[in-house]
């Protein structure tokens, strides 16, 4: 069991394409095990997105992700981090594949609705900063033997 963290940026609220999102993680199987939503202060983006700050398209990066309300969560499952980048897909939505979710509802690099983790230690880094330990909701869904089999 691996758990990673995403973002509903302010760009899927405002959209209203939570529902889509969360909808298309869950049909997948992943465990949903936290779930909050806030406004990022510059402050939190700035330590978000550390290994971008120098950049020169940080500046617009931290007006859209602090200007509207986001939704962070922490999601379970088998390879959840690497299956959680596969369906966001490629970063730029005009590149990004059908059937992904930014392929199927963004046409842009910055306002592409979703943060997923990108490996095991963003995703440790990234639960810790947007969550304390006693947020997280541990659970076995009963569902879990018409998931997968027993050995996976
Ligand atoms: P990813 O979210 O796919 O890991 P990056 O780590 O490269 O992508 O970038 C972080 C976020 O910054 C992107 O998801 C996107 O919202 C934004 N971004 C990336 N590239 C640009 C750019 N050239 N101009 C503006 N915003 C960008
Ligand atoms: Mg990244």
């Amino acid at each position: 069991m691996q758990r990673t963290f995403i973002i509903l940026k302010p760009d899927c609220v405002q959209r209203r394409l939570m529902g889509e999102v969360v909808s298309r993680f869950e049909a997948k199987g992943l465990n949903f095990v936290a779930m909050k939503m806030l406004r990022i202060t510059p402050e939190l983006a700035k330590q978000h997105y550390a290994e971008h700050v120098d950049k020169g398209w940080y500046p617009n990066l931290e007006g859209f992700i602090t200007g509207g309300p986001v939704v962070a969560a922490v999601l379970e499952g088998l390879d959840a981090i690497l299956v959680v980048r596969e369906m966001l897909g490629a970063t730029n939505g005009l590149k990004a594949a059908p059937g992904t979710i930014r392929g199927d509802f963004s046409s842009s690099q910055q306002m592409n609705l979703v943060h997923g983790s990108d490996g095991p230690e963003s995703a440790a880094r990234e639960i810790a900063l947007y969550f304390n330990e006693d947020e997280l909701c541990d659970f076995e869904p009963t569902i879990t033997p018409w998931m997968r089999a027993a050995d996976e």
